[in-house]
């Protein structure tokens, strides 16, 4: 009863997102930094069908007001332009950190901008967060496990990541953003928790950021050969991008800190992989070989124990059934709405 007057976006700061047992759940206000791109703004569609308050935070570097476009009219979505490098004042329940771009393309494309972002950015997150008491969620990376050395890679591995190389801004940047969270969490008790998110795909990614699922289906729904860098035995594992949010939601609400594997343990090579494309796109597809990229990690795959026992999360999309539905969005973005394959 006493939870009654409470409306959306009426929920006291500090509750840190906490609802009294018992009780039904009331919107949150809800800050998702970078919700503009791929992630974030599944991640955007999902609250705002559990009935919370959004507001996305995002400089639209890598991200488009297209991806949450279809939530303007709603008087629960905010969309404010904004650098997380610069600070922030606002009053929420809960922040999704994932303000930072994902593709090495786009992530070697200005390295110390990235690492700002990384780590001015998630400073600035997570001293919004102890002010208003929110609790914090960071999108970390299998990246911090670097060219692994164990394999598959679990949580309490420390990587072998070079510090001076052209992906350190990157992998060192989301280091030093899970340093920063877990201080915060030790030192200012803020409710910190962290995911490291595995190699995801799906609808609504940048069609040309140089990813390599991308990278396939445009370039077999284009007719043009599947670039492979190196010999193509490198290895990754795919995972669909709602098994995702799916895991971020249960992490977020759930009461333990991480950090958390969160990805597919279905691992594929790159030749597997292009073979799936041209199994789901078009068997003739050409392969062409081109020389890798420097410091490529050799093989990632996520153990995925921690997050199935104290989450109760595991995904539920095979490459083979996500890929269509990826395929299906990129086909329209590329073709318009009325041209089929092989037209
Ligand atoms: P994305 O590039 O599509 O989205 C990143 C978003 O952050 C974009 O909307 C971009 O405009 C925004 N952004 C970048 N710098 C910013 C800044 N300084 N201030 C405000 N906004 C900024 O990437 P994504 O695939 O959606 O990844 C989201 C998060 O998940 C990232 O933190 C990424 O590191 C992490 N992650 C993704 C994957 C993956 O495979 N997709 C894997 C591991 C980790
Ligand atoms: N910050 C912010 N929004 C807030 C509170 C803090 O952007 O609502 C930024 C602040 O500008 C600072 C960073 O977060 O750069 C860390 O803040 P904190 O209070 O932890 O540290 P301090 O300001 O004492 O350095
Ligand atoms: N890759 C490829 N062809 C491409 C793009 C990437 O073979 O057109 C390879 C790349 O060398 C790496 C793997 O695919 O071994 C995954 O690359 P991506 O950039 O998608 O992600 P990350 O390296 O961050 O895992």
């Amino acid at each position: 009863k006493y939870y009654e007057p409470l409306k959306v976006g009426f929920q006291p700061a500090n509750s840190g997102g906490k609802i009294p047992l018992g009780l039904k759940r009331k919107g949150l206000r809800i800050v998702v930094t970078g919700g503009a791109g791929f992630v974030g703004s599944h991640l955007v569609d999902r609250l705002i069908a559990r009935g919370d308050s959004v507001t996305v935070v995002d400089n639209f570097f890598t991200g488009r007001k297209e991806n949450v476009m279809h939530h303007f009219k709603n008087p629960r979505f905010e969309l404010i332009r904004h650098d997380v490098v610069e600070p922030l004042l606002l009053e929420v329940d809960q922040i999704y950190h994932l303000a930072c771009p994902a593709s090495p393309v786009h992530y070697k494309h200005n390295p110390v901008k990235t690492i700002k972002t990384n780590v001015v950015g998630t400073l600035n997150m997570l001293g919004l967060a102890k002010r208003v008491g929110a609790r914090f969620l960071l999108t970390s990376t299998s990246e911090v496990y670097g060219d692994p050395l164990q394999h598959p890679q679990v949580e309490t591995y420390w990587g072998n990541v070079n510090p001076i190389g052209v992906r350190s801004c990157y992998d060192e940047g989301k280091r030093t953003a899970e340093t920063l969270a877990m201080d915060y969490h030790r030192g200012a008790s803020v409710e910190v928790r962290i995911a490291r998110i595995f190699n995801t795909y799906g609808p609504r990614m940048c069609i040309d950021d140089g990813r390599v699922v991308s990278n396939f289906v445009a370039q077999a729904l284009r007719k043009e050969p599947l670039t492979v860098y190196g010999d193509g035995k490198q290895t990754r594992s795919f995972q669909f991008v709602s098994d995702l949010v799916e895991g971020l939601m249960r992490l977020m609400e759930g009461e333990h800190v991480g950090p958390f594997n969160l990805g597919n343990p279905g691992e594929f090579t790159m030749l597997e992989l292009a073979q799936v494309v041209q199994e789901t796109i078009d068997p003739n597809a050409r392969i062409e070989f081109k020389p890798n990229t420097e410091d490529d990690p050799h093989k990632r795959k996520p153990d995925i124990t921690k997050a199935k026992d104290l989450l109760g999360w595991e995904p539920k999309i095979p490459l083979r059934k996500g890929l269509p539905m990826m395929v299906s969005d990129f086909r329209q973005r590329i073709f318009g709405d009325h041209k089929e394959e092989g037209t």
